[in-house]
């Protein structure tokens, strides 16, 4: 038992979930405490119920994904720096991770800082098809519409640059959601960030009080 205590110290930063003597009750922290928060028993010396297991982060990098839409904050960080005001800015990614983005520079491709972002996996593994995506989104990149001094902060965006390459690539079937920019956003884009609002929610108070008991099932 000691071993697994000294391992997880070594892996900070990952939300740990796990249950000593309640099984209605989840003890959710970064480090397993010596002592349980419920009983003041030394977990040390007990069996667990459910043994630490890690909570899935909502977040990845870029360069791991496969034609997938990504999404960050416009300034910072998800987890410091992002609140339900938070501008956010989105990218597609071809097949090898290299994401293509708008703004106000034009369209960058493979810029590195999409280390902590959301992702969203629009096509299902499928080479023929990975090979038409890079190539369309390649030339879709390179239109007119793209170049730097059609950017406009609201009708001419990233949303846009993603939307219309989606619709382009006819996924429009696929998604009822591409219709329009605002559908796009609350069907697609707000799920993924409400997700992420949960865990850093979490996230924080771990930091703040070092554990958290939420009712199982919650
Ligand atoms: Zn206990």
């Amino acid at each position: 038992m000691f071993f697994i205590w000294k391992k997880l110290r070594m892996e900070l930063g990952e939300i740990r979930c796990f249950q000593h003597c309640d099984r209605k009750q989840n003890i959710l922290c970064f480090i397993v405490p010596i002592i349980c928060p419920l009983c003041g028993q030394d977990l040390t010396q007990s069996r667990l119920r459910i043994p630490p297991y890690i909570i899935e982060s909502p977040f990845t990098e870029a360069d791991i994904t496969q034609c997938s839409l990504v999404i960050k904050p416009t300034i910072g960080h998800f987890l410091y720096d992002f609140s339900n005001n938070s501008n956010l800015h989105i990218g597609l990614t071809d097949s090898s991770g290299n994401v293509y983005e708008f703004d106000e520079r034009g369209v960058t491709v493979g810029d590195k800082t999409w280390t902590h972002c959301l992702s969203i996996k629009i096509l299902d593994e499928h080479e023929q098809l990975e090979n038409k995506w890079d190539h369309s989104l390649e030339q879709f990149a390179n239109e007119k519409l793209w170049k730097k001094e059609c950017y406009d902060e609201n009708s001419q965006n990233c949303f846009d640059f993603v939307l219309h390459f989606l619709q382009c690539f006819e996924l429009d079937r696929q998604y009822s959601c591409l219709v329009d920019k605002s559908v796009f956003c609350e069907k697609m884009i707000l799920p993924a960030t409400r997700r992420a609002g949960k865990y850093i929610t979490l996230y924080k108070q771990i930091e703040e009080s070092q554990v958290v008991i939420q009712n199982a099932g919650q």
